[in-house]
């Protein structure tokens, strides 16, 4: 036995599945989770000794690739000056200000701890800015593991929410609604049956979450066109997009500005952190100021911020980065596609930008329905040759590949060639 199998039989006695969040199991793939020791650039090196070409970058953060030294020195430098105040900082001033500048939608912003946190807090905000309560998800898109976001994805289009977990009672998920991602239809039914109730329409502007589907075109235009007319807000949950397709985000590369963002992982480069804001005159409704309660004992915490500051300056100095990471990825996902097609395969590679996934089916996915018609199991055995290979993806279906500026064009060739090994023998 390795020793990344024996500490996860160690693990799942201690610690639920053996991990702290459920997507790092590995089990729907039918294998035992990789136990990371450390990470530089591309690459993850694993407690055996092993090293893997990441396509997970953290879930998105690793935008510069791993142990991006520039960020690292700041986050040590920062730690010699202590590691927590609970109290003001000079440098979330200067994070708030670069989110600002950088987000033409925002005006002012509230850091956090997770994404999670952002959307929940968002949210709240919005009912308490609007005065009303209901709010409208998209089926297949995630927003963290607060109650009321815990919505049974595929549940009936138009039906109210049903909680999707144990310990959701179903009064914290009663307001949630779904609706169909790309199917503006499904929006405007809620809004014609009850319209002057619904505070927000959130939606993740590319959704990630479901693996890639990009916004058809309109889509987003459409959302932002009857929020306005029910006098809804728009919140676009960034925490994959937000500084990754560009450093304006979706909003910038679709050209849609919603009334409030949530961020997470990659503004703190790494380490935990999370952001909401939006329009002066919605922010200035979160206490102190207003009555729209939330607080957070590390909120703004000055080595995260140290991370995060540094991570963004470079992003913010280099426009160039995304240009050529955009570029990269193009090629990178259009060969994909290739060698599916010269192994006789025609299933489907969505991509935008950095963010992508292969689905195992021919159907077009453009929502959650198509998506579920991916081969899961074909996906499994996928992961599991690709991680034997030395490559290391997210193990389910339903997740993102994450390109970051480190993964270099021979890198990039070289997954694809172990790609194409397994595809041109019929994935054996
Ligand atoms: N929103 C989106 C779009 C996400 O992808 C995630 C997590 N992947 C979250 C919110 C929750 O973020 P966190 O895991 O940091 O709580």
């Amino acid at each position: 036995m390795n020793k990344s199998e024996t500490l996860f039989q160690e693990a799942v006695t201690v610690m639920p599945g053996g991990v702290n969040s459920p997507v790092r199991a590995f089990g729907s793939v039918g294998t035992t989770p990789r136990f990371i020791k450390s990470a530089k650039g591309a690459y993850l090196y694993d407690e055996d000794g092993s090293r893997y070409i990441d396509y997970v970058g953290s879930w998105g953060p690793m935008i510069l690739g791993h142990a991006k030294e520039a960020v690292i020195d700041s986050v040590v430098d920062a730690c010699k000056r202590g590691l927590s105040f609970g109290a003001a900082t000079a440098i979330e001033v200067e994070m708030a200000r670069l989110v600002c500048e950088l987000i033409p939608s925002i005006e002012m912003v509230r850091m956090v701890n997770s994404g999670t946190e952002a959307v929940m807090s968002a949210i709240r905000l919005a009912r308490g800015y609007t005065g009303r309560n209901k709010i409208i998800k998209f089926t297949g898109c995630y927003h963290g593991h607060s109650d009321g976001l815990l919505v049974k994805a595929g549940s009936g289009v138009m039906t109210a929410g049903v909680p999707d977990s144990l310990g959701v009672p179903a009064g914290c998920t009663k307001d949630t609604l779904s609706a169909e991602y790309n199917n503006l239809n499904t929006v405007t039914e809620h809004f014609q049956r009850c319209g002057e109730e619904i505070a927000a329409v959130i939606v993740e502007p590319v959704a990630a979450n479901m693996g890639v589907v990009a916004p058809k075109p309109g889509f987003l235009k459409g959302l932002r066109s009857i929020c306005e007319e029910y006098g809804a807000l728009l919140i676009f949950d960034e925490v994959i997009t937000g500084f990754r397709l560009g450093i304006d985000g979706a909003q910038g590369y679709y050209g849609v500005k919603p009334d409030l963002t949530t961020f997470g992982k990659i503004i703190g480069g790494g380490m935990p952190v999370g952001a909401y804001g939006g329009r002066r005159e919605i922010m200035e409704l979160v206490s102190p100021v207003g009555g729209v309660y939330q607080a957070g004992t590390l909120s703004g915490n000055p080595v995260a911020m140290a991370a995060g500051v540094t991570q963004l300056t470079i992003l913010k100095e280099h426009p160039e980065y995304y240009t050529e990471l955009n570029e990269k990825a193009d090629k990178f996902y259009c060969n994909m596609q290739e060698i599916l097609k010269k192994s006789g395969y025609s299933w489907q590679v969505n991509h935008v930008g950095s963010l992508g996934c292969l689905y195992f089916t021919e159907t077009e996915v453009t929502d959650y329905e198509s998506a579920k018609t991916s081969d899961t199991e074909a996906f499994a055995a996928y992961c599991k040759h690709m991680m034997a290979h030395g490559v290391y993806l997210a193990p389910s279906q339903f997740e993102a590949m994450f390109l970051s500026l480190a993964h270099t064009e021979e890198i990039l060739n070289e997954t694809l060639k172990i790609m194409e090994q397994y595809f041109l023998a019929g994935c054996r």
